[in-house]
């Protein structure tokens, strides 16, 4: 993988990067890597803006299928967003990382409201902007929030940190010969239904000519190796 020429980088975490092995639905331990990848990152002069999921607590998809109204899953999924966020921020903070968490709920108490110059000024300053509950609305993903975030950052690509090393034409847990791409594009990604992040999510880099880097975070390191261009990863672009 050539030295990726990115300065501004959105880093999406779903929630299920937080647990470990404890059944917690946040794992401290696990949560703590996760910072260290963030800090190394940002030791590397890249200026980083975290969108994180919240799957790991609750999904409104979930609690739709099983006889609850969707919006107001979604709006608990948003929390569990903001909860993840905190999380984040807390591990960030220990090893002396300066972070904001900007909700896209309103919520003064916990978080700062979400304003784009606010949050710009933020990475100017270089601290790491954690953005919470996504859009902001109901019948959306945090993959939208992440891909809309980057655009409106300015964000030179979208880093999808996910328990796979890229992505297959098939999936690898079912199909043995399955082949990593290297590379592939937007509109393959979106006709043949790859599994990388939502269509809106994908359709919203495309149009804005974000590149999503898509790479595991559960090893150790990886986010520091892929963005100087050795690791192993798969860019949509
Ligand atoms: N959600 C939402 N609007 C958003 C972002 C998230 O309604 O803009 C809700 C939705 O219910 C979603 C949940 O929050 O399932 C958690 O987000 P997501 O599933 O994207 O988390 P991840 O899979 O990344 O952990």
């Amino acid at each position: 993988m050539p030295q990726p020429p990115y300065k501004r980088i959105l880093l999406k975490l779903s929630g299920e990067v937080l647990m470990g092995q404890s059944g917690l639905s946040i794992d401290p331990a696990v949560t703590a890597r996760v910072a260290d990848e963030i800090a190394n990152a940002k030791t590397m002069g890249f200026e980083l803006c975290v969108v994180v999921g919240g799957g790991n607590i609750f999904r409104g998809m979930a609690g739709a299928a099983r006889g609850m109204e969707r919006a107001t899953g979604d709006y608990m999924g948003m929390l569990a967003t903001v909860m993840n966020a905190l999380a984040v921020q807390n591990a960030l903070e220990q090893i002396g990382v300066e972070t904001r968490v900007q909700s896209a709920i309103p919520m003064s108490s916990v978080a700062e409201p979400f304003i784009r110059r606010r949050a710009l000024r933020h990475l100017e300053k270089g601290r790491v902007v954690i953005f919470a509950a996504g859009v902001g609305s109901p019948f959306f993903t945090t993959d939208t929030g992440a891909a809309l975030r980057a655009a409106e950052m300015g964000c030179d690509a979208l880093f999808k940190g996910t328990s796979v090393d890229g992505v297959y034409d098939a999936d690898p847990k079912l199909v043995p010969t399955a082949k990593r791409y290297e590379t592939v594009t937007f509109s393959r990604v979106l006709s043949d239904n790859l599994k990388v992040m939502d269509a809106s999510a994908v359709a919203l880099c495309r149009d804005n000519n974000i590149p999503i880097v898509v790479f595991n975070i559960r090893e150790q390191g990886n986010l520091a190796q892929v963005l100087s261009g050795h690791g192993v990863a798969t860019i949509v672009q």
